[in-house]
């Protein structure tokens, strides 16, 4: 493990040990503003993504599986700004990573002991699009049911499979009851139109059942935001998914939903699921990502090779 910090033009050689990888990525740190950026071996970084993003102590494939798409995501994002002074934030933006999280994993190996095995058993391994390019590898906390295609949620992206997923479809959903003048503070950022809410109404969704757009009443008139633009104003720790109905109460909106994050990729809760049933890492990212082929990154240069290790049983058939 080598970590350098670079801050200002200075480099400093924070800790260093044995070099697991040929292949460093470069980090921005949070919180912002800041200057510093970390380099350090990719393996490395994924070990503390990995730590970050899933419990340690969920199983072992699905531990797995999120290396992998947590590699793949950091390999797109090195291969789009190649030369560039930093490749990725250590911030939800990208994907969570703190070197406070990484010097835990070297010092306390039998507390990340899965995490580091996970990783390990991955080493190298990312996702592939058809041309042999890095695959944007999205994931999210819970699908509620049925993942979404990222064209439906942030515009033009790649084609990608969806699926469904029957331990995600079974919880119970979530309810957020908003006040009609809190709400019309929240979207006044976009329009003074909100100002005193009448009402808010649903008028398209897509496949799965994600809200892609809402109308919304205001006493001076109506705007519409997508699903998406929503959960940004009110915010998305409140408005867990946009998989969601909305009806007024009195003075308040009820949202009710299933689901946590944007649905694309990977669905952390199923991923779960499917490995306490026994499933690959193989099979389940066969399942989440089915346009994408599993391959090893070339080292040095950051660039792919197509060598396929191995053609994973699809888990259902039930995709769009
Ligand atoms: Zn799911």
């Amino acid at each position: 493990m080598r970590v350098s910090l670079r801050w200002l033009g200075l480099f400093l050689v924070l800790f260093s040990f044995e070099s697991q990888s040929s292949i460093e990525v470069k980090v921005r740190l949070t919180p912002q503003p800041s200057d510093l950026i970390a380099q350090l071996d990719l393996e490395d970084y994924v070990k503390a993504v990995v730590a970050a993003e899933m419990p340690a102590l969920w199983p072992l494939e699905a531990l797995k599986a999120q290396a992998v798409a947590a590699r793949s995501y950091a390999a797109a994002q090195m291969k789009r700004h190649q030369g560039d002074d930093y490749e990725l934030t250590a911030s939800t933006k990208d994907q969570v990573f703190s070197l406070k999280t990484l010097k835990s994993i070297q010092m306390d190996k039998k507390k990340w002991a899965s995490v580091i095995k996970a990783v390990n058993a991955t080493r190298g391994m990312i996702l592939t699009d058809a041309e042999g390019e890095p695959y944007w590898a999205y994931y999210h906390a819970d699908c509620g049911g049925h993942t979404e295609q990222p064209k439906d949620v942030w515009g033009n992206q790649q084609e990608s499979g969806t699926t469904d997923d029957e331990g995600c479809s079974l919880r119970a959903p979530w309810s957020v009851t908003l006040d009609q003048n809190a709400l019309g503070k929240d979207l006044a950022v976009i329009s003074p139109v909100s100002h005193g809410i009448k009402a808010i109404k649903v008028i398209e969704k897509t496949g799965s059942g994600r809200v892609t757009k809402l109308e919304i009443r205001g006493l001076e008139g109506v705007i519409t935001v997508s699903g998406e633009d929503l959960r940004r104003l009110i915010g998305f720790e409140k408005l867990k998914s946009a998989l969601f109905t909305v009806h007024r109460r009195q003075d308040t909106f009820v949202f009710q939903g299933t689901g946590h994050g944007h649905g694309v990729g990977l669905c952390q809760m199923g991923a779960r699921y499917w490995a306490a049933q026994g499933k690959t890492f193989q099979e389940i990212l066969t399942h989440y990502y089915p346009t994408a082929q599993l391959s090893h990154m070339k080292p040095l240069d950051g660039t792919t090779s197509v060598r396929r290790l191995a053609k994973a049983a699809r888990l259902s058939e039930e995709k769009r």
